[in-house]
This record gives structure tokens, sequence and C-alpha cells, in this order.
């Protein structure tokens, strides 16, 4: 049996993030038969009008708590439990993938999700402050490159010149892409 895990009321229809199987959460609009899957590192949305987005995710080990931070500052709180979170956010078109959701422990401090392992990182001086926990100290993280079929793909996208890198903050794990996004980014998009 699917095991509802969170869920949003909205007036027109209720959003909830199901746990199909044993691992799999998906993402759901109203009695839609079928959601959009969670994959572990990225995101997952759905279009709900021309205003308005859901955006869920699995929620980092150790985090309880959740908040999108808005292009001019606002911070939502997002709603979190059973190891997943999801916030309805202002629809401002491609960049809402990027708004920072900040993580918190139980004691407020926050929590960086993890990146794989095997990718490439290493500190740099930064002076810029993250946009969502305020430190400045950055990593640059280099994922690596996959082919799929005849086109090389990497997770935030990949240039003539190598996978597509970002910065990513050692605090809270804010993820600010480096350079211009030139390949199409591999990781899942739901259009709605
Ligand atoms: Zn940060």
């Amino acid at each position: 049996m699917p095991a509802i895990l969170l869920e949003i009321r909205l007036d027109e229809a209720r959003l909830t993030l199901v746990r199909e199987s044993g691992v799999d959460v998906t993402l759901r609009f109203g009695d839609e038969p079928r959601g959009s899957l969670l994959e572990a590192e990225w995101r997952q949305e759905i279009i709900i009008d021309d205003d308005r987005v859901v955006i869920a995710g699995r929620l980092p080990q150790c985090a309880t708590s959740a908040e999108a931070v808005l292009p001019n500052g606002q911070r939502v709180a997002c709603a979190a439990g059973s190891g997943v979170w999801m916030v309805v956010l202002p629809n401002t078109g491609r960049d809402r993938q990027t708004h920072p959701i900040l993580f918190r422990d139980g004691d407020g401090e926050p929590v960086a999700p993890a990146l794989p392992a095997h990718w490439e990182r290493r500190s740099v001086d930064r002076l810029t402050a993250c946009p969502a926990c305020g430190r400045t100290a950055w990593d640059v993280v280099t994922p690596p490159s996959q082919l799929i079929g005849s086109t090389r793909t990497a997770p935030w996208g990949y240039a003539a010149t190598g996978p597509n890198r970002a910065y990513v903050c050692r605090v809270c794990g804010h993820q600010d892409m480096i350079g211009a996004v030139l390949g199409n980014p591999s990781r899942p998009h739901h259009s709605g």
C-alpha cells in the first residue's frame, strides 16, 4: 500500500509525497494515478499554474526542517517530515530550480545534503556570502560526466570544455553553478 509521507492542501487539490514501494517516493498533484519520482540528489517540481509551483525533495540525514530562499531574500518555510520536504512557491520561471533550500537540524544548525563521494571537490577562496546560510565557505565541485548514447551529460550540464562545475557551500550545501549553462542538465525535469 502506498503511504502518504507529507501533504499540502490547496483549494483545488492536495499535493502529496507518497512512498510507493520500499524506497521510491513520488510527488503527486490531486488524484493523478502516477507521480513524479524523487531522485536522491535533485528536487522534483510540478507547475500548478502560471503563478505557483510545488517543489519537493528528500531531507538530508539529520535535517528536521527546511526553508526556501526567494530571489528577494524572503524565506518560506517548507513542510518537512518522514525524510522529505515540500513547498509551494511563486512560479518565477526557469530559475526556480535554483532557489536555495536551507536545511536545519533539531538545534537549528544548517545541514548540507551529501553529494556523491566520488565527485571531485576542492576548497576555494570566494568572498561571496552564501545566499542561504550567509557563510563564506565554498568548494568547487566537478561531477563526473556520463555517456548516454552519443551524448555526454553531467548533473549540471556539459559544456565543450567538460562537465559544468558549481560552487557548493560547505555549511549548507547551496549550489551556485559556475559559468553559463551550455549543455542540457541531466537531472530530471518535470514540467507538469
Ligand atoms: Zn550556505
